[in-house]
């Protein structure tokens, strides 16, 4: 369901930190993230389970990463999206032959109607918070050549690191972990420091893949028992490292992603591994417009 992503030292990022610098190409994945590892696994527990269809609220990574995987399980999905996602993004969805229907202005609105959906007969592929999903997130991990003594990765909703410190956890290492987020998008900082979920009321700012209003409770809890350094960076500087990661390995990759290659620079250790988590939609346009009016 997912592809074994490269494991490169960027020698750009190892000179500028002064220390090895590893990177994990999830933006190399089919689907274009990360994603596609914890709904891939996700969606094909739910067909053994006996799903007709798979139906998702998201209009980002995770709607696309569905999207392959019904199309791979060969059962079919519907992606309820809000208005506000891009032209681009649904042509994908859909050119991956899923339905895509609009509903609502955020995200909210669509995933109401994604239930509504579900309950005639399909199952509901939640963006982060789901053990199936944490399961296949974790994954990455496996096929890590070496364990690294830091490990920096950017934080949404938080499946992707609860996953990544299950991985941990079995593997049996005890990597330092940096969890990164924007200023705009802080649930899980937020949330560490009250020892508990809080919903920050909205999200703000660019790196929109990173906003959910609270991260999982799997998510804090792990955080909590393996002490996760959490950090925050601007958009300003999600977008730089966006650009420069185009300019040093030729790739394009979201703020969302840019954010955990500016939390780098925070980061003091003798080796460190980023996961690369990818984005799906961006093009060149995209970049240049970010780098025009991002502060
Ligand atoms: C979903 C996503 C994230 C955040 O992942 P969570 O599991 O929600 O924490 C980060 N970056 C990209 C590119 C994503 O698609």
């Amino acid at each position: 369901m997912h592809i074994v992503t490269p494991c490169i030292e960027s020698t750009p990022l190892s000179h500028r930190r002064g220390f090895p610098v590893w990177l994990k190409l999830e933006n190399t994945q089919p689907a274009g993230s990360f994603k596609q590892r914890g709904m891939g696994a996700a969606a094909r527990a739910a067909v053994e389970a006996g799903a007709q269809r798979l139906v998702s609220s998201s209009g980002g990574n995770a709607g696309l990463a569905v999207a392959w995987a019904g199309r791979t399980l060969g059962v079919p999905v519907t992606v309820v999206v809000p208005s506000r996602t891009s032209e681009g993004m649904k042509a994908r969805i859909a050119a991956q032959g899923a339905d895509v229907q609009v509903h609502g202005e955020v995200w909210d609105d669509a995933h109401a109607r994604a239930i509504q959906l579900a309950e005639r007969g399909g199952a509901l592929m939640h963006p982060f918070d789901h053990p199936d999903i944490w399961e296949g997130h974790s994954t990455l991990i496996d096929e890590l050549p070496h364990e690294p003594k830091a490990l920096v990765v950017s934080v949404g909703g938080g499946g992707l690191l609860a996953g990544l410190l299950m991985g941990l956890q079995r593997r049996g290492w005890s990597t330092r972990v940096y969890a990164v987020e924007t200023f705009g998008t802080d649930s899980l900082f937020r949330a560490m420091e009250a020892r508990r979920v809080v919903d920050r009321g909205g999200i703000d700012g660019i790196a929109l893949t990173l906003g959910a209003r609270a991260v999982a409770q799997e998510c804090l809890r792990r955080s909590l028992d393996w002490g996760v350094q959490p950090l925050r960076v601007s958009d300003r500087q999600a977008v730089e490292a966006c650009a420069r990661f185009a300019d040093d390995h030729r790739m394009l990759v979201e703020p969302a992603c840019g954010a955990a290659l500016a939390g780098l620079d925070q980061v003091q250790a003798e080796d460190a591994l980023v996961v690369v988590c990818g984005g799906a939609s961006v093009t060149p346009a995209d970049l240049a417009s970010w780098l025009a009016t991002t502060r």
